[in-house]
């Protein structure tokens, strides 16, 4: 891994305002600055302004968010935009999430378009791509992170595409205490990497992180980390309690490739 790693945090729809509080209270005790690595904390929209409050000393920490609509206002009850986003002090946005593809249904033209509309807000898309456990068995992993890829980047320019994240989840991998073999991760992200390197060149997509997420843990997030063309984690349930997620964003590859 030669990038600046990052560690991000995707809470789903865990920890009120109040949890945020006493997390943060925690977790900042814990976690110097950090220098070498970039952490992102991805809160509810509702708690976002209660973490940005709480990290309005620690700008080394990021704040992103979960989700936002494919317009960028209008009559769409119940959504948030990028620009509410950005306006609160996030800096990420997750593309795409496999929860979003598969509980809300969302599909590869609304990642065309979200995509599209975070970089023109100057926020950096983590784009989520990653196959079913069908599709892994049948040999067709690559060719749906393709896909889902080319979907994300369609309407983005080159810079966009080069100032992006992308995160490989197998969905069979999320919360279900599965990981991917670090061998699998680093075969996809190698995937990954090539067909960012056929749109923007190899100089820039070896500057485009990767991020591995699904199940990723304190016991394993070393070894993950250590995985050729692995540039970071995303990651969930053990973002959630503050003493594993401080240990799991101080973690460092085992080896160098
Ligand atoms: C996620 O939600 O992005 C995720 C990877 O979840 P978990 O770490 O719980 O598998």
């Amino acid at each position: 891994m030669h990038l600046k790693p990052v560690f991000a945090a995707n809470w789903k729809l865990n920890h009120t305002p109040t949890d945020a509080r006493s997390f943060l209270q925690r977790f900042l005790a814990l976690t110097p600055r950090q220098q070498d690595r970039t952490i992102v904390l991805c809160p509810s929209a509702i708690t976002l302004t209660t973490v940005t409050d709480g990290l309005r000393d620690r700008p080394d920490i990021w704040v992103g968010v979960q989700n936002v609509h494919s317009e960028a206002q209008g009559a769409y009850t119940g959504e948030n935009s990028v620009l509410m986003a950005r306006d609160v002090g996030a800096r990420v946005v997750l593309v795409g999430h496999s929860e979003r593809r598969h509980v809300f249904g969302e599909t590869d033209a609304m990642m065309t378009k979200k995509c599209a509309l975070v970089a023109q807000a100057r926020l950096t898309p983590i784009l989520c791509v990653g196959e079913t456990l069908e599709e892994r068995e049948s040999g067709a992993a690559a060719t749906v992170v393709e896909r889902q890829l080319a979907a994300g980047i369609a309407e983005m320019d080159d810079t966009q595409v080069g100032a992006m994240m992308l995160a490989y989840e197998p969905v069979w991998a999320i919360g279900t205490g599965k990981t991917a073999t670090p061998e699998d991760a680093s075969d996809i992200h190698g995937v990954l990497r090539r067909a960012l390197a056929e749109r923007i060149g190899e100089k820039a997509a070896a500057g485009v992180p990767i991020l591995y997420g699904g199940s990723v843990n304190r016991g394993n997030a070393s070894t993950l980390l250590s995985s050729p063309d692995v540039d970071g984690l995303l990651v969930g349930g053990a973002s959630l309690d503050p003493d594993g997620w401080s240990s799991i964003v101080r973690s460092s590859a085992t080896s160098t490739e």
